[in-house]
């Protein structure tokens, strides 16, 4: 049996934030004794891109504050970090802690932002797939990682949470060095669980009080949803998340992944709920990116017809030039390198695309949509 708790928070104001978080960690029993006196913790905490707190893609600064604060009272020293979309650079750390407001919940706090570069080689030799990986250093001097994801959709994978949450710890660029070795988005399931497995966050947490539907992690529409959500397991803590916002938690390809291992049964009979329960909580189902199963196709359909079906069925990376600045940061993200920007605006190879969206997601002005086929839309509109 899991833990999973689960708290009202209707809004972003600190006090109210502060009794939530601190009522669901304390609803976890355990979690007070894993964490010893002086431990150094990292709190991986969302922060994909350049975007303010009310935009609803990074974790809320209040949400922040209040587990550096629970942290600090165990004793905790306590650092807040990421690895953002683009390079992993001190001027693209500081510009995405200004803008998310890391430095406010430093000051108040005194706990520390990562500003410290270093990559570190790690192996995990029971990983299913990556067996070694590159990641943050940070990630690895901490004593314990807390991963304090935000409630949203996911173009890639239908939904992100906890366990999405920690490919932060890959630095960078390197990021779409792993996308690219994605040949279904359950072999990409298989290295975030792997990544998750390897980190092994202490507890997670989730800021559901305003989340993210539709075309989530960052261009999806703000969604209100007054909760928040602790577990010491990732895996139950994104099952409760997702069943919350009406996606079936088996449906989530992370959940799905987690579920092969044994490292969560995937069923919600097999969670215990602290706080709120699950039936007392009436929210409408989020709407799902319009990506939603996107490479689900592969391997499916008769070899023959599969690029047509694909072809039909499988959204697209859709660029508005009237909105693109030409600020580059969907071709220096793009994993197989197939936007040419060379006429200043991005025009990509699709016939090389390999859905990864990364393009959709780090694009600062939300230019390039994601589109399917004009006959499936008629079809699926019937
Ligand atoms: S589409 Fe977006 S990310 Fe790409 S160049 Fe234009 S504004 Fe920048
Ligand atoms: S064009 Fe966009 S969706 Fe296609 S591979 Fe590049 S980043 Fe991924």
């Amino acid at each position: 049996m899991k833990t999973v708790s689960v708290v009202r928070c209707e809004d972003y104001e600190l006090e109210n934030v502060k009794r939530a978080v601190y009522e669901a960690l304390d609803n976890i029993s355990s979690l007070k004794f894993n964490i010893s006196e002086g431990s150094k913790v990292l709190v991986k905490t969302n922060l994909l891109m350049r975007k303010k707190p009310e935009d609803a893609v990074t974790t809320h600064p209040a949400v922040v504050e209040a587990i550096v604060r629970y942290l600090q009272e165990l004793g905790c020293k306590v650092i807040i970090g990421d690895s953002p979309g683009g390079p992993f650079t001190e001027w693209n750390l500081r510009m995405v802690y200004k803008a998310a407001g890391m430095f406010e919940v430093a000051e108040r706090t005194g706990c520390e932002l990562n500003f410290d570069t270093s990559v570190l080689e790690v192996s995990n030799p029971d990983a299913k797939r990556l067996k070694s990986m590159q990641i943050i250093k940070i990630a690895r001097e901490a004593d314990f990682v807390v991963s304090a994801a935000k409630l949203k959709t996911h173009g890639m994978m239908t939904y992100t949470g906890a366990v999405k949450n920690l490919f932060g710890v890959i630095p960078g660029l390197v990021k779409a060095d792993y996308h690219l070795r994605l040949n279904s988005i359950d072999n990409f399931a298989d290295h975030l669980v792997d990544i998750c497995e390897t980190v092994r966050p202490v507890f997670s947490i989730i800021d559901g009080i305003y989340g993210m539907e539709g075309d989530g992690p960052s261009a999806g529409e703000k969604r209100h949803a007054g909760l928040i959500l602790a577990s010491e397991s990732p895996y139950a803590l994104d099952a409760a998340a997702s069943s919350i916002i009406g996606i079936e938690p088996m449906i989530v390809p992370t959940i799905r992944a987690a579920s092969m291992r044994n490292l969560f049964s995937g069923d919600m009979k097999d969670i215990d709920i602290k706080g709120i329960q699950l039936d007392e909580i009436k929210i409408a189902p989020f709407k799902l990116p319009k990506s939603h199963n996107a490479n689900l196709i592969g391997g499916r359909v008769p070899k023959a017809f599969e690029k047509i079906v694909l072809n039909i069925h499988r959204p697209k990376p859709v660029f508005n030039h009237d909105i693109c600045i030409s600020c580059g940061d969907c071709k220096r993200s793009c994993p197989p390198g197939i936007i040419d920007m060379s006429s200043g605006k991005p025009v990509p190879d699709l016939s090389k695309c390999i859905r990864c969206f990364c393009c959709h997601e780090l694009c600062p002005k939300n230019a390039v949509e994601i589109k399917r086929h004009w006959l499936y839309e008629k079809v699926m509109k019937k």
